[in-house]
């Protein structure tokens, strides 16, 4: 039994701003027992799943921390899922995925999904006997064990100024717990959801000097440090910079709180596992 998971975008919604290696928008891909689980799908997320030495035709689950184009090119991915089967490329797994998103969200994607497939009518799925996904709408204290000895849990939290619906999630395996906060603002449900985890992957979207809790809805590196260091984390990801503070710089911020445990500045490749 082994769990493992790969940081396949660490960057935000744009790039060239600043210097430091090429940095995806997020994405994490985490193998458990060599069953594949997606949290984020930004754009060209399949590219960097190829990279990464998996097939993302075998993908089965991918959960949405929230809808903002950088998190959230799930069209593209559905589209390249439909026409891999459809030419002929039928693998276990290749055939259905699940979505999981926030419900408030879904009305929202099965427009989007009409638009860019106005041929399909009705039907979300409309090749049926060749590939099907579910759209699967969650909230905050949904619960879910997806693969044999793996559960998830999401939480609510706080982005786009309180009004964009927004989950972190919650992973838990005999291996160890990982937490991903998605975007967020510093609020209440993170303290409660990030204890005692092995590894916890904080949206650090926010520059140093500038975390006022009452903002848009990231964090800067103080506070995944203070969230870090009040859950008694083991491991911290800072990730979701935008690379104007230097990684040094953001470590030191981060330890501020007292936070003694693993740090990493994350960059695209990083990659955890135990078993
Ligand atoms: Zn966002
Ligand atoms: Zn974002």
């Amino acid at each position: 039994m082994s769990i493992k998971i790969i940081a396949l975008g660490s960057g935000v919604c744009a790039n060239g701003c600043a210097p430091g290696p090429r940095r995806f928008p997020p994405g994490f891909l985490i193998d458990y027992n060599q069953q594949l689980l997606l949290m984020d799908a930004s754009e060209g997320i399949r590219y960097r799943i190829e990279d990464a030495g998996y097939d993302y035709g075998l993908l089965q689950e991918v959960f949405l921390s929230h809808v903002h184009p950088d998190h959230a090119a799930i069209a593209q991915l559905l589209q390249a899922k439909l026409c891999r089967a459809l030419w002929g490329e039928p693998k276990a797994g290749v055939e259905m995925m699940n979505v999981y998103l926030h419900e408030a969200s879904v009305q929202g994607f099965e427009q989007s999904w009409a638009w860019h497939h106005p041929e399909a009518g009705e039907k979300m799925n409309h090749f049926p006997d060749k590939f099907n996904f579910n759209i699967q709408p969650i909230r905050g204290s949904w619960e879910k064990e997806v693969f044999s000895g793996l559960t998830i849990k999401a939480f609510g939290v706080y982005h786009g100024f309180g009004q964009h619906p927004a989950l972190g999630f919650r992973i838990q395996t005999k291996e160890g717990v990982i937490v991903y906060t998605g975007d967020t603002g510093i609020v209440d449900s993170l303290f409660e959801n990030v204890e005692k985890a092995d590894l916890l992957i904080a949206d650090c979207g926010t520059r140093i000097g500038r975390e006022e809790t009452g903002g848009y809805g990231h964090m800067g590196p103080g506070q995944c440090g203070l969230l870090a260091y009040r859950g008694q984390v083991k491991e911290l990801w800072l990730t979701h910079y935008v690379g104007f503070d230097a990684p040094a710089a953001m470590e030191s911020e981060a330890r501020k709180s007292g936070f003694a445990g693993e740090l990493k500045v994350a960059t695209d490749g990083l990659v955890w596992e135990r078993s």
